[in-house]
């Protein structure tokens, strides 16, 4: 029986992990948890990393953490524990698939199934910050060969492993030519090892805009972490909602897993969310973890679920949904069709 690290986090989180939990369990998975605590609670306590000591020790043990979202308070030296995990842990690579699930979910976009690779580690992220003076404060934009070289040949790799066509790449070198320049020179170099796969570069700026009104034209996208965090909303937002996409975060020894949207504290304790970014993060876990009947039966129960037209508030729409439900209710709806 494997032991899974999770944390239930903030806002929506308890919610959309219960629903997920219960998932996992009546799907026979053999998988148990552990539970740590992360988060508000954490940082309001006086601990600005967010995260209690003996707390990484479970995820260095178990290497699997399920995490659902969580507030970082504003201002006060709290640092962000999502990038604290990503960067601890050595969580590289982020994958997060984004599919059009229309006609059942209300899209403009029928045709989209785009998974998007985000460098995870570097970039903006690299918490490179420094105040210059009473008004002036500035932030560094860190690239490493090393760094691009392991994400774009890990966007190559899973295109293969998962019979996809096509990789492109998202920079913006017209204008930072050392920083981004050097993430497409290196997508420039790993795509000639993969002849069979088409790749493209396209200015983020217009890359985004296609994305959103023709999001049929890409397959996997690989881009540096701040393009790759917005994009990614963006790109789960078309397909119906933030609510629906899931990621994984890879390492070479750990991985986390979590729904991409935060922790919604407008909707937060109402029993309004929609489970299903954290369900697909289960089911990407369960993957991982090779647990792949169980990951398949709940993919299966889920998709059913919502073609069945069970639908959240976020996603619910008058003609095309059945049943409006909240948060649990949905997480019982999949469990009927496991
Ligand atoms: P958010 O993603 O929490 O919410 C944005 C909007 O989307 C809100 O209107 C919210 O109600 C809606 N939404 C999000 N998830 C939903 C779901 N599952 N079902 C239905 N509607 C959903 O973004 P925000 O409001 O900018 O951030 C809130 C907090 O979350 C902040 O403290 C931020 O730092 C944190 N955050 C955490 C993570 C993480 O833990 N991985 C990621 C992003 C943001």
């Amino acid at each position: 029986m494997k032991t899974i690290t999770i944390a239930k986090g903030d806002g929506i989180g308890p919610e959309i992990m219960d629903a997920t939990l219960k998932i996992i369990k009546a799907s026979g998975a053999a998988v148990q948890f552990d539970e740590i605590m992360v988060g508000e609670k954490v940082y309001l306590s006086g601990n600005t990393s967010g995260i209690q000591p003996q707390a990484w020790q479970s995820i260095l043990t178990n290497k699997v953490l399920l995490k659902a979202p969580i507030t970082t308070p504003q201002g006060g030296g709290y640092k962000s524990l999502n990038v604290s995990i990503r960067k601890t842990l050595g969580l590289f690579a982020n994958v997060r698939p984004c599919k059009s699930l229309h006609p059942f979910v209300s899209t403009l976009h029928p045709n989209m199934d785009v998974v998007i690779i985000r460098e995870n580690e570097e970039d903006l992220y690299g918490g490179i910050e420094h105040q210059q003076t009473d008004e002036v404060v500035q932030c560094l934009k860190l690239i490493s060969r090393p760094g691009c070289e392991r994400i774009i040949r890990y966007a190559f790799e899973y295109a293969k492993a998962y019979g996809r066509k096509k990789v492109a790449c998202f920079v913006k070198d017209n204008i930072m030519k050392q920083t981004d320049g050097l993430f497409h020179k290196v997508f420039d170099e790993i795509s000639k090892e993969y002849p069979s796969i088409e790749s493209k570069h396209l200015i983020v700026d217009i890359g985004a805009a296609r994305l959103a009104n023709q999001p049929e034209l890409f397959d996997v996208i690989v881009m540096p972490n701040l393009y790759g965090d917005i994009l990614s909303d963006v790109a789960a937002e078309i397909t119906g909602s933030v609510g629906l996409a899931g990621s994984a975060n890879i390492g070479s020894s750990c991985a986390m897993f979590e729904a991409i949207h935060g922790s919604a504290p407008d909707i937060a304790g109402k029993n309004m969310a929609n489970p299903s970014g954290l369900i697909q993060a289960a089911v990407l876990m369960l993957n991982h973890i090779g647990e792949n009947e169980a990951a398949s039966s709940i993919q299966n129960a889920w998709l059913t679920t919502i073609e069945d037209g069970i639908h959240t508030a976020d996603i619910h729409k008058p003609g095309i949904s059945k049943q409006l439900v909240g948060t649990k209710e949905f997480g019982e709806a999949v469990i009927e069709r496991l």
